[in-house]
């Protein structure tokens, strides 16, 4: 593969696939000791990592050994779980030099950027900041892919599962309907449904199923309505508030159970629920909060009160970035606590303990060439500002022509028309075909 640069990864409009879409070319454009490819896909049902990695294992060995190039590293290493044996053996046979698996454990959350970076390194990134900070960068399955590829990113991969005729792992345009993929996956198979988008533990409960899959939409999780997990994402703050203050304990299960608090950071959400009882505003003031990485094991696996300390973390973390506050504490060296190891929630437990498991856990890669007739592009679809738009309502487009740039000077990432078509430009998106 020729030489990749960083210029070419912007042009390209590559963001990380699996998150908040960090844009890729400001990612790479450090150095790091050790680049890391984050394989764990530890969210249940999820499957479009490890079926990519069978897909196109060339093209993203190719796309990690262009980023370790580009940010120096001595070493790039795959953290995969060792359950996956067929992808391990697929990948072992083509490892250019410089190059290694971790073999991880099946749990939760194994993919989580600290957790991760400790298990394949034994470093701790400290409270607050980014694998950077311990000489490392991270970097996403489907990222890897388009930066091999070389290419306008216009194509997204994802997993549609859970109550659907045939789970699948699919490749489609950017702004396909949530609608549309379901129908690839052949249909929901109850009537009234509820739609987790990213996964059952970090995603959100779709708002309307028109609307559009994203550079970082991993999967679908289509659910009854009537899903316990369906109606515990439908439940309002003040409900969580109040139910949390009058019911919470004070076991501590949460914390115990909290990978963060077990790697030694400063969180503790039992006494984020504690405080709840004390404010007057109905929210928790806790700042530990800040280093909540939103996990939800609190929540789904360790309360035994089926209590919402994660929300309540979450909100609470909210609050106080927009205030600008940060932890004064002088820092300390974060050190695992001895029972790491133990508390690691076995993926199986998970899926039983969230009534997941009269669901198909598979989603194989489907060869597939859909073509929706019309998509829709939000501006944002990265950290850091929206794009603007470079195009104007009525003018032609072709696949992989720019339609929007981040401002000038700004973090963020262009767009790409992933269909064919006549554009309308809207205030927060771009709109193709009709
Ligand atoms: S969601 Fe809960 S378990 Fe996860 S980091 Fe936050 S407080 Fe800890
Ligand atoms: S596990 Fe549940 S009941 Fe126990 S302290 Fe945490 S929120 Fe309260």
């Amino acid at each position: 593969m020729p030489e990749v640069t960083v210029q070419q990864i912007q042009a390209c409009g590559v963001v990380g696939a699996g998150g908040a879409g960090f844009p890729t070319h400001v990612k790479l454009n450090a150095k790091a000791e050790t680049i890391i490819l984050n394989a764990a896909e530890c969210e249940p049902l999820l499957h479009k990592d490890k079926e990519m990695l069978r897909a196109y294992p060339d093209e993203i060995i190719a796309g990690l050994e262009a980023g370790r190039k580009l940010v120096g590293a001595k070493e790039a290493v795959i953290g995969i779980k060792y359950k996956y044996a067929d992808v391990i053996e697929l990948l072992s046979k083509r490892l250019p030099a410089g190059m290694r698996i971790a073999e991880l454990s099946d749990s939760y959350p194994s993919g989580d950027e600290f957790i991760l970076v400790y298990d394949v390194t034994g470093k701790i990134i400290p409270p607050g900041k980014i694998p950077l900070a311990v000489n490392v960068v991270v970097m996403n399955v489907e990222t890897a892919y388009n930066i091999a590829r070389g290419v306008p990113v216009t194509k997204k991969y994802l997993t549609v599962a859970g109550a659907v005729a045939n789970p699948v792992t699919i490749g489609v345009p950017v702004g396909t309907t949530y609608a549309e993929a379901i129908d690839l996956a052949g249909g929901a198979t109850v009537r009234d449904v509820g739609v987790l988008v990213g996964g059952v533990m970090m995603g959100k409960l779709a708002a309307s199923l028109d609307e559009p899959i994203t550079k970082t939409t991993g999967g679908l999780i289509v659910l009854p309505r009537d899903h316990k997990l369906i109606q515990r994402y439908s439940l309002d703050w003040s409900a969580i508030s109040r139910i949390g203050a009058s019911a919470c304990d004070q076991c501590s299960f949460c914390t115990e159970m909290c990978p963060r608090y077990l790697l030694g950071h400063p969180i503790e959400p039992h006494k984020a629920m504690r405080s709840l009882v004390f404010s007057h505003t109905g929210e928790s003031s806790t700042i530990g909060t800040l280093f909540c990485c939103e996990c939800n094991l609190c929540t789904m696996i360790a309360c035994p009160e089926d209590l919402d300390p994660k929300n309540v973390c979450t909100q609470n973390k909210r609050r106080l970035m927009a205030e600008g506050r940060k932890w004064e504490v002088a820092p300390v060296e974060s050190r695992p606590r001895t029972l790491l190891n133990n508390r690691r929630a076995p993926l199986q437990r998970l899926i039983r303990k969230l009534g997941l498991f009269d669901f198909e856990n598979k989603g194989p890669l489907i060869a597939d060439s859909f073509q929706p007739k019309r998509v829709t592009l939000p501006l944002r679809q990265h950290i850091g500002a929206p794009a603007e738009p470079v195009v104007r309502t009525g003018q032609e487009v072709k696949v992989g022509d720019v339609i929007a740039r981040p401002p000038e000077g700004k973090l963020g990432a262009a767009i790409h028309a992933s269909i064919a078509g006549k554009v309308s430009v809207g205030k927060d998106a771009i709109v193709i075909g009709g």
